[in-house]
């Protein structure tokens, strides 16, 4: 059959496994701009593994969700909660505020701003560059 279908259920139901443990770490808020009482999705940052791995997974708010898969939806504003995230004790969670912010720096000045601030560990830094945010051309 739908060979594509069952590999995409076989994947959500691994994500599913590590749900508690994301929840928890998590603490029921979105990971990136710590939104609560809002239904959370797991992420997987790029690059993808073959095994879902928890620390390559944030559990994100619609909003945070919708905007990191379509760049195109990105409200400026929304992602200002990067200045606490940047700081993210999680490599994932600063991996995608930085890239994030790479992405926002030529719209928004306190992107840029920030991003000077930005102090990463090395292997971090090798990590960003990796997780690219890009606009999907038609
Ligand atoms: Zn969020």
């Amino acid at each position: 059959m739908a060979k594509g279908y069952d590999d995409h259920q076989a994947r959500l139901s691994e994500l599913n496994l590590l749900g508690k443990a994301l929840t928890r770490r998590a603490k029921s808020c979105c990971e990136l701009c710590e939104a609560s009482g809002v239904k959370l999705t797991t992420y997987e940052v790029p690059p993808i593994p073959v095994e879902p791995e928890l620390d390559q997974c944030l559990l994100l708010c619609p909003t945070c969700y919708e905007q990191l898969n379509r760049p195109k939806s990105i409200q400026t504003d929304h992602w200002r909660c990067l200045t606490k995230t940047m700081w993210s004790s999680l490599p994932a969670a600063q991996i995608i505020a930085i890239r994030m912010l790479k992405y926002l720096a030529d719209k928004a000045d306190w992107a840029a701003e920030l991003l000077e601030q930005a102090y990463l560990e090395p292997e971090i830094a090798e990590q960003i560059d990796k997780a690219i945010i890009t606009e999907k051309k038609k």
